[in-house]
């Protein structure tokens, strides 16, 4: 399933990712050399319908080719291109397929012929080592560009503000790429807003091209001041026989058409997410990082709004019904800031 290449195939920096199945015709793992190893690790379109991190890649790499006549990086790159079946049809994943993040050691699902490709990716990728991994979103809803890290460690957030002040750590859901390379090497998220927004890909592109260019990662503590780190405490999803829309659709839940603006906003308890139907009560199946049911810590029904219990902070909020369906509505965070190491 998967295949493992030693340089770049002609003309494949000139497509994009609805081409790369009828170019590559499976998820591909690209060794690229460099001057320094052991090579950075980067992996695209674990999403079919995020193709910010492809499209950035391919740019950086077509300017260095354009600069040198040939690919001169400053330090190998192994580049991990994933879901290119989904890809070509501009969705998340195939009706038949797992979620590509989701089936990396460590998860709890079934095995899939995808779970073994993981694996092997991993196995390849240990023994050749890994300065650093990187994996690229985009997301719906009105967030900042933001990274995430799956621990708390000093060479983990030098890597993550490199990209942004705006952090979030979490360590569920199971089986996402960055928790299976984080035992490797330090490892971050990027979210780099919507799909085909210019900024997210000129983003994109200085920071691997910043990534390729350290020499390491330093071991003292980022400074207090330039970081807002935020710990994801639940997941928020509508579950399968509840119906939701938005107005002036009918259903058992109507959402508000503002939710996308109260991303990454501290919100106080109160605050009204949507109408819903009493007789479901919230309506929704909120859990926290053990996987417990939480609902009733962070919901209640008041006057047939559906409130905040408590003040939160959510991130991925999104108006986009196939996404609320196939992902989640949103994350519920919490400042976490007070867990940074502090400098002496
Ligand atoms: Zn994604």
């Amino acid at each position: 399933m998967l295949q493992e290449l030693h340089s770049l195939p002609s003309g494949l920096l000139e497509t994009d990712a609805s081409g790369l199945e009828a170019a590559l015709g499976q998820p591909t793992l690209i060794h690229l050399p460099g001057d320094r190893e052991p090579p950075l690790f980067v992996s695209v379109l674990m999403h079919g319908n995020e193709p910010v991190g492809w499209d950035s890649i391919r740019a950086l790499l077509a300017g260095y080719l354009e600069r040198f006549g040939a690919l001169h990086l400053p330090r190998s790159l192994s580049l991990f291109i994933g879901n290119v079946a989904a890809a070509a049809v501009g969705v998340r994943h195939l009706p038949d397929q797992p979620d590509y993040n989701r089936i990396w050691p460590g998860c709890e699902s079934r095995s899939t012929p995808e779970h073994s490709m993981m694996q092997q990716v991993i196995d390849i990728m240990r023994q050749r080592g890994i300065f650093a991994s990187l994996d690229f979103h985009n997301n719906t809803g009105c967030n900042p560009h933001y990274a995430c890290v799956n621990r708390i460690d000093n060479r983990y957030l030098h890597l993550a503000t490199l990209f942004s002040r705006t952090l979030v750590y979490f360590i569920r859901p199971h089986g996402v790429q960055s928790i299976a390379m984080g035992r490797l090497c330090p490892a971050v998220i990027l979210e780099c807003g919507k799909v085909g927004e210019r900024h997210g890909m000129d983003h994109a592109r200085e920071y691997i091209d910043a990534c390729l260019h350290l020499s390491s990662l330093p071991e003292h503590p980022v400074a207090g001041g330039d970081i807002d780190l935020f710990h994801t405490v639940a997941q928020v999803k509508v579950p399968e026989e509840v119906s939701f829309g938005f107005p002036p659709s009918q259903a058992d839940i109507l959402f508000s058409p503002e939710l996308e603006r109260l991303n990454f906003r501290e919100l106080p308890r109160g605050t009204a997410l949507g109408r819903v139907d009493a007789h479901n009560g919230v309506g929704l199946d909120v859990r926290d990082e053990q996987g417990r049911d939480v609902s009733d810590r962070y919901f209640h029904v008041e006057d047939g709004e559906l409130r905040l219990s408590l003040p939160v902070m959510p991130s991925m909020l999104t108006c986009d019904e196939a996404v609320i369906r196939q992902d989640c509505l949103c994350y519920i965070m919490e400042r976490y800031n007070d867990h940074v190491p502090r400098r002496e």
